[in-house]
């Protein structure tokens, strides 16, 4: 149960069943397309007449379509509804520390074009003026100028969601910056802005046709930093100050080297793969000057991946160790949050058959109860975009949540 708010709540109107109807019988649409409104209304316990003038209002705001009429046993053929994705477009924008990724879909994920550039470093007014222009053309070429919906863009690095404004990236080398503001302007779209595991999170809850049964999950995105999307109740946890997921910083070996925060040791100075990378190259992770060579070097995970394949022992030993290391993090997540599945994005998935197995054991070393040693754990290539999934759900999630009374 919800505690109410009474420093924040929306009183009910004569209007509010209506809306929260709304919201529903468009949710039951999108899971159970194509579907009758006889369907809906004995799904909603609804009488006929509520549902068709639902229907009809959301039929003339454009959210659903009439499509085929379904066979049916006898008497009128019912009209089969569907949720209007086709004619309805998204942008999704995934920066990282070396590339930075765009994708036009529409409303059902469905990927119409994908381009990258290099991201520039310390200047997050030169990536929106990059932005804008790639942007604009990928909606003219794709047809999409009218019915672009929005874009969601994906941030390594601390984000206020509310106020659309990066708190820190130091992996861009950003302090605070109005992106969404800035972004909106340039482009005249709405834009949302979210740190990546919370993306890839909400990407789990909102997207893809495997409609989640568990209301709690996380996600652990692997890259150049580490970091976690939490979902409880079948809500984001955001936390005070909108920095929940920060378990890449729980120190995770005390002798272990300095990460880029200050500490000693923490998870992702073991496990990210600047870590791994470092570990191969037999570079000292606790020096600053080191980062700054690997990422010149353009050596990276799935390079590293690759010699592993081909039977190079030391590429073998660093990514069993990112596993082991992997697994002690996990166990934290699995004892602290007891989530029904884990996700895990990034390229180490691409060398799961070697990882699985290590950091399976250290879970299974220090779960509490059998089942949660046995959680559900799943990889999320990186070649599966999971980062620009998550983006575009940043746009597409509004549209179908629960409204926000009290
Ligand atoms: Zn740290």
């Amino acid at each position: 149960m919800r505690k109410i708010d009474t420093r924040n709540f929306r009183r009910a109107t004569r209007s509010t069943a209506r809306e929260v109807n709304r919201q529903i019988l468009l949710e039951l649409v999108r899971e159970h397309q194509p579907i009758s409104r006889a369907d809906l209304a004995r799904r909603m316990s609804l009488g006929r007449g509520t549902v068709t003038e639902l229907v009809n209002g959301l039929l003339a705001e454009g959210e659903i379509y009439e499509g085929a009429t379904a066979m049916a046993p006898r008497g009128r053929r019912p009209t089969l509804l569907h949720i209007r994705t086709r004619d309805r477009f998204v942008v999704g924008v995934d920066v990282r520390f070396s590339r930075t990724s765009l994708i036009l879909a529409d409303f059902a994920g469905r990927q119409l074009a994908l381009e990258s550039f290099e991201t520039p470093l310390n200047a997050p007014e030169l990536l929106v003026e990059a932005l804008q222009a790639r942007i604009r053309r990928l909606l003219e070429s794709g047809g999409a100028m009218e019915n672009c919906q929005g874009i969601g863009v994906v941030v390594p690095g601390v984000v206020d969601r509310k106020a659309g404004r990066v708190l820190a990236a130091p992996q861009l080398g950003w302090g605070e910056f109005e992106l969404a503001a800035t972004l909106g302007e340039a482009t005249g779209l709405p834009v949302a802005i979210e740190n990546a595991p919370m993306a890839c999170a909400l990407a789990h809850l909102w997207l893809g046709g495997d409609v989640i049964k568990t209301e709690n999950f996380v996600y652990v995105t692997v890259a150049d930093g580490v970091g976690v999307g939490v979902v409880a109740n079948g809500q984001l946890v955001r936390g005070h100050g909108s920095t929940a997921g920060e378990f890449g910083h729980i120190p995770s070996e005390p002798s272990g080297p300095v990460c880029r925060c200050g500490s000693r040791g923490c998870l992702e100075a073991c496990e990210a793969h600047l870590a791994t990378l470092a570990r191969y190259l037999g570079y000292d992770f606790s020096d600053r000057e080191n980062h700054r060579r690997l990422h010149d070097s353009q050596f990276t995970m799935p390079d590293l991946i690759a010699r592993f394949r081909s039977g190079d022992a030391r590429a073998r030993a660093a990514l069993e160790e990112t596993g082991r290391y992997l697994g002690i993090g996990l166990s934290i997540l699995v004892n602290g949050l007891n989530p029904g599945r884990i996700f895990v994005g990034g390229e180490i998935a691409a060398a799961w058959d070697l990882v699985e197995p290590l950091l399976r054991r250290e879970i299974a070393a220090r779960a509490l109860t059998r089942a949660a040693g046995a959680t559900p754990i799943t990889p999320e290539p990186a070649t599966e975009h999971p980062r620009l999934r998550g983006a575009m759900a940043l746009v597409v999630a509004p549209v179908f949540a629960a409204p926000q009374l009290a």
